[in-house]
C-alpha cells in the first residue's frame, strides 16, 4: 500500500501533461504482451506494473491542461477515503453486512434530500447518473403504468408511455427508455430556447398533444446542466405544467448538483424541491472519485417499485435498515463514505465554494474566447464549459467545421492538452469543460493558444497541399 502510493504521488508531482500522447497500436502491443495466464510475481512486481503500464498512460484530470469531459479531479479526503471503502470492503445490502454503514449512507440521504428541498424524501447511492436516471425512470414508469387510463382500442399502457425532454437531455434518457421496454420513438423532445433549455409554453403544448393523442405522459425529464452547454431548464415554469397535469418530474442534475451546496449560485437550481426524483453525481460536481452519485425521490413510496424480499438477504417483515430494498444493485460499495469524508475534511461550503471557482473561471473563458478574434463562442454555459470554433476571418463556416475534429485528434496525439469535441444546432464545435478549482486564467488561455496554434498549422498545411482554392482541400485533410 505504501508502496502504491508514493509511486501515485510520484506521479502527480512529475506528470507534465495530461496524457502521455503514446499511440493506440503502441498500447495495445504493451497490453497484449502481458500473459495473465503467467506465474505470480509478487505484489510489488504487479503493484509496479500499474505504475508503468496503467499510470504512465493514464488520462491525468487534475492536469490544467484536460479540459475535455465531465472528469473532475478528486478531493484528496475522498482518495484516503476510498483506500478505506476498498479495504473493509462492505457491501451496503443489508444491515448485518455494513451495520454503521448503512446509517452513515443514510445520514447522508438526508443531507442531499434536505438540500434538494425533500423533507421526508429518500434515496439511494448508485454506481453514476445513468444508473440514477435509469431507477428515476423505473419507478416513473411503474407510477404511470399503475395509474394509466386504459384506451379501449390502443396498444398496451407500455407502449403508449411518452418521456419529454428536450434534445439536449442526457442520451441515458433514451437508454433507459429502451431498456424499460418503452417504444423507440418514446423520448419526445421538447423544443427550446436559443440556448438550448427547455421552453415551458412547448412543453404545455407537447403535454396537450400527447394526451390529444393517445399517450401517457410517463415523465418529464428536465436537465439541470446539459452535458454539452452547462444550461439549467427553467426548472419552476416546468413543475407548474407537471403539476397542472399530474406528470412525474424529474430532474437530472448530475452535472448541476455542485449548486446544491454553492454559497452564491443555489438559486439557480430553485424549483428543483418541486421535482418527484433527481439524480446527482457526486463524481461530477463534487471532486469525488468515481463512483459516487445518488437518486433521490420526494416521497420515500416512490422507491417501492425495486423491492424485493429474498429469505437469505433480507426477508419480508425484517426489521433491519436494508438497503437493497431501495437499490437495484445487490452487492453494493460504499461510496458515501468518500462524500462523508470530503465534507467533514472540507465542509459543504467550501465544497461549494470549489464549484463556484470552476463556474466563474469558465465565465472569464467565455469573455477570453469573445476577445479573440480568432475563435467564436458558441453561447454561454450557466455552468463550466466553453464551447467554441477556430474561426478567423476568412475562414467559411465549412472549413470552421472540418477543423474541429483534425484539432481535437491533434492535440489528443500530441497528449499534451486534451479537449472535447461536440455539435451544437447541427455544427460541430470544441468543448472545455473546466472542472479544476486549481485552474487559472493562464491555463485556460495556454489551452485555447494550443488550440489557435494547431487549427492554423492544419489550415496552413491544408493550404501548402491545394494552394488554390484552398477550401475544399481543407475539408479532406
Ligand atoms: C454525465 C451525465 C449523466 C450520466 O452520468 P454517469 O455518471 O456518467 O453515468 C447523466 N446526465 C447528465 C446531464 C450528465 O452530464
Amino acid at each position: 500500500m505504501h508502496d502504491a502510493v508514493d509511486r501515485i504521488a510520484r506521479r502527480f508531482r512529475e506528470t507534465t501533461r495530461p496524457f502521455s500522447g503514446a499511440s493506440r497500436a503502441e498500447l495495445q502491443s504493451l497490453v497484449d504482451a502481458v500473459d495473465l495466464d503467467g506465474p505470480g510475481r509478487g505484489t510489488a512486481a504487479a503493484v509496479l506494473e500499474a505504475d508503468t503500464l496503467f499510470a504512465e498512460h493514464a488520462v491525468w484530470f487534475h492536469h490544467p491542461d484536460y479540459a475535455a469531459h465531465l472528469n473532475c479531479p478528486v478531493a484528496l479526503p475522498a482518495v484516503a477515503a476510498e483506500a478505506v471503502v476498498a479495504a473493509v470492503n462492505a457491501s451496503l445490502d443489508t444491515y448485518d453486512q455494513s451495520t454503521v454503514g448503512t446509517l452513515m449512507e443514510r445520514h447522508l440521504v438526508d443531507w442531499v434530500t434536505a438540500r434538494i428541498g425533500f423533507p421526508a424524501g429518500d434515496g439511494i447511492f448508485t454506481s453514476g447518473g445513468t444508473q440514477s436516471n435509469l431507477q428515476a425512470l423505473l419507478v416513473a414508469r411503474d407510477h404511470a403504468l399503475a395509474t394509466a387510463e386504459p384506451l379501449p382500442g390502443a396498444p398496451d399502457a407500455l407502449r403508449r408511455l411518452v418521456i419529454l425532454a428536450t434534445a439536449s437531455s442526457h442520451f441515458s434518457v433514451q437508454k433507459s427508455a429502451r431498456i424499460l421496454g418503452l417504444g423507440d420513438d418514446a423520448v419526445v423532445a421538447v423544443a427550446t430556447d436559443s440556448s438550448g433549455r427547455m421552453d415551458p409554453a412547448a412543453l404545455r403544448d407537447a403535454l396537450d398533444l400527447c394526451r390529444a393523442s393517445g399517450s401517457v405522459p410517463m415523465c418529464v425529464v428536465a436537465t439541470a446542466g446539459t452535458t454539452d452547454r452547462g444550461c439549467i431548464d427553467p426548472l419552476a415554469p416546468i413543475a407548474d405544467a407537471c403539476d397542472a397535469t399530474g406528470t412525474w418530474l424529474h430532474v437530472d442534475a448530475a452535472y448541476g448538483c455542485g449548486l446544491l451546496v454553492s454559497p452564491t449560485r443555489r438559486h439557480l437550481l430553485d424549483g428543483i424541491e418541486r421535482a418527484r426524483s433527481v439524480t446527482v453525481d457526486f463524481h461530477k460536481s463534487f471532486f469525488q472519485p468515481v463512483s459516487s452519485s445518488a437518486v433521490l425521490v420526494r416521497d420515500p413510496a416512490d422507491l417501492a417499485p425495486v423491492t424485493w424480499y429474498a429469505d437469505y438477504l433480507n426477508p419480508a417483515g425484517s426489521e433491519e435498515p436494508n438497503q437493497v430494498d431501495k437499490s437495484i444493485q445487490t452487492t453494493r460499495r460504499f461510496d458515501a463514505l468518500k462524500l462523508w469524508v470530503t465534507l467533514r475534511a472540507l465542509g459543504a461550503d467550501r465544497l461549494g465554494e470549489m464549484f463556484d471557482e470552476v463556474v466563474d473561471l469558465a465565465a472569464r473563458a467565455h469573455t477570453m474566447v469573445e476577445d479573440d478574434p480568432d475563435l467564436r463562442l458558441v453561447g454561454r454555459s450557466q455552468l463550466s464549459t466553453v464551447l467554441f470554433r477556430y474561426q478567423p476571418a476568412g475562414l467559411t463556416d465549412a472549413d470552421a467545421d472540418a477543423l474541429v475534429p483534425l484539432v481535437r485528434r491533434v492535440l489528443f496525439q500530441s497528449g499534451r492538452t486534451l479537449v472535447a469535441k461536440t455539435v451544437v444546432d447541427g455544427r460541430p464545435c470544441l468543448k472545455l469543460t473546466l472542472l479544476n478549482p486549481e485552474s487559472t486564467d493562464t491555463d485556460v488561455r495556454r489551452v485555447l493558444d494550443v488550440v489557435r496554434g494547431a487549427a492554423s498549422a492544419l489550415v496552413e498545411e491544408a493550404r501548402m497541399l491545394a494552394p488554390v482554392p484552398a477550401l475544399e482541400a481543407e475539408v479532406v485533410l
